[in-house]
Parts: structure tokens; sequence; C-alpha cells
């Protein structure tokens, strides 16, 4: 079962969801589950586990390399590339690696055969564990603007290897092309909001994106309940979403989220609503 926490907009508690669902899970089943930290730009999952990196490795885009002793300097390379990422100029083609996405097109045209790829590394994967949870993450380098072949290495390497029953993957939060890649392998879609009218138009946007685009079954936890209004919850009920639990606003919780400390750990009393979560999405899954 691969369950994915996404929310249409960042600072709603997504990580502090993912991190708990990944504890609880632990907790109640014999095998370590595998939480993969997708959101490559900020990637702070890892922050409240005492992970002991075990393994890692660069990874990028694979963006052409032209060999001009076979180039005749035709243009075809160019006229194919949709992102405008390879010019042909007089005796020099010219590859722009940032707006390079790595499709290959340039080299399947070349009528020389006179384009290789070779990686240009925009980041990083890595992985271990804290003894309960298996984890892993992927990080864009800074500067970089393309986060989705991050994900897609962290997602290709650790996913058809876990070896879990149970992953946990922590999304970018937006509707954007990370969260697609992030979720699209994923059986069930948790999104988190908070009942303001700012979460309420996010999460709008990922139900779109989320059961309309992907066709993914999705349901909605509303964090920090009680600082707005029941807009969130009259929406869920209109469109038949079901809302998995409502985490109440609590000083506390924040507190223990400043210092590092995992919800779960710093008050466990929670943990009983995460295995809820947990039932209740297998339940769903298995429907
Ligand atoms: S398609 Fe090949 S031969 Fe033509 S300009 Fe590009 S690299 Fe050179
Ligand atoms: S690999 Fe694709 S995106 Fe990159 S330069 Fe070639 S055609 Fe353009």
């Amino acid at each position: 079962m691969v369950i994915a926490v996404a929310s249409g907009k960042g600072g709603t508690g997504k990580t502090t969801v993912a991190v708990s669902l990944a504890i609880a899970a632990a907790d109640q089943f014999f095998e370590k589950p595998l939480l993969l930290d997708c959101d490559v730009e900020e990637p702070n999952s890892g922050l409240f586990l005492d992970i002991d990196y075990t393994s890692g490795r660069d990874t990028g885009v694979p963006v052409p390399e032209v060999n001009l002793e076979k180039c005749t300097y035709c243009g075809r390379c160019s006229e194919v590339c949709v992102w405008n990422a390879i010019a042909v100029a007089g005796k020099k083609v010219l590859v722009f690696r940032d707006l390079c996405h790595g499709c290959g097109s340039c080299g399947l045209v070349c009528p020389e055969d006179a384009i290789s790829e070779i990686t240009h590394v925009t980041g990083r994967i890595e992985g271990g564990t804290d003894g309960s949870i298996n984890f892993a993450r992927g990080i864009l380098n800074v500067g970089q603007a393309m986060p989705v072949p991050v994900i897609s290495s962290l997602l290709n390497e650790y996913l058809p290897q876990s070896g879990s029953s149970t992953v946990i993957i922590d999304s970018s939060p937006g509707t954007s092309c990370p969260v697609v890649e992030a979720v699209s392998r994923s059986d069930y879609v948790v999104l988190v909001t908070e009942p303001t009218p700012f979460g309420l138009h996010d999460l709008k946007a990922a139900v779109d994106v989320v059961v309309n685009q992907l066709n993914i079954p999705v349901g909605v936890i509303i964090n920090r309940d009680g600082i707005g209004n029941s807009d969130v919850e009259k929406y869920c009920h209109m469109e038949n979403l079901p809302i998995l639990a409502k985490i109440p606003m609590d000083r506390r919780i924040a507190e223990m989220l400043s210092n590092g400390i995992p919800l779960l750990s710093g008050l466990p009393e929670y943990k009983e609503l995460f295995l809820n979560i947990l039932a209740a999405v297998r339940e769903k899954v298995q429907q």
C-alpha cells in the first residue's frame, strides 16, 4: 500500500502527518514501513527521525553531448527541441543544460549519430533507517529548477525494492509537476488542509489534480481544526470526500515540532488518531 501525503498549499502540516503515519505504521506492523521524502526542495521529514544514512548517489538529467567531428550542423536537433535547450549557430552547437528535460529527442533525430548523453547532476538521493522506519529522500541542488527528475530517481530506486507493505510518500506542496510525479504511483492520497479560505481554495485545486486528473482516491485531514470556519468540512461533504481526521489547533504540537520532536514521540496521545487513519486508508484501498 503506497500512501502519498500531499497538500494544495505549504505549511498545512503535511510533513508532520507523513512522519506520524510512518511512526504509527512502524508501531502497528511487524515490518518496517518506508518513508520517502519527495519534497526535494525542502526534504524536512528526516529531521524528525534519527536516520543513519547507508546509501546515496548523485542524480540528474541526461543531457546531450555533441561530437563536433561527426556533426554537419544540419539543425535538426534544434528544430525538434520544444524546450529550446539546444541551438545550432554557424559552426557551433549550444546546449543549455538547465533547460534540457532529458527527453532524448535530439539524439533520436540526429542523422549523423553525433549526440550521446551525459548526466547533468541536479540533485542527490540517499537512504537509510532509524531502526524502525526505512527512509529515503531526494535533495534538489541549490539553484536547480527541475525537481521532477530527482523525485523520479528516488521513486525508481527505492519504491520497487522497498519490501514494505506500507510506503508513505511525503510529496511537495502545491499542484504542479513535482506533486503529480510524487503521487501518481500511489494507491491513495491523503490531502492535508486547514479550515481557512486559503486552505479550502488550495484543497479544491489539489482535489482537481489528484481525483479529476489522476483518478486516485483521496481522504482529507483537517489540521489546526478550530482556527477558521466549517467551509472545508461542508465542501468535503458536498464532494463526498472522506474526512479521515481532524487534528485540533494545539499549541503543544507547534512547540514539539519547533524542537524537532516528532508529534507521536512528544504527544503519544495522538497515536490512536494516526492508527485510525491508517486503518481507514487500508480499508479504502482494499475496497
Ligand atoms: S542533428 Fe546532429 S548533425 Fe545535425 S546539428 Fe544536431 S548534432 Fe549536428
Ligand atoms: S534531450 Fe530533449 S530537452 Fe534536452 S536538448 Fe535534447 S531535445 Fe531538448
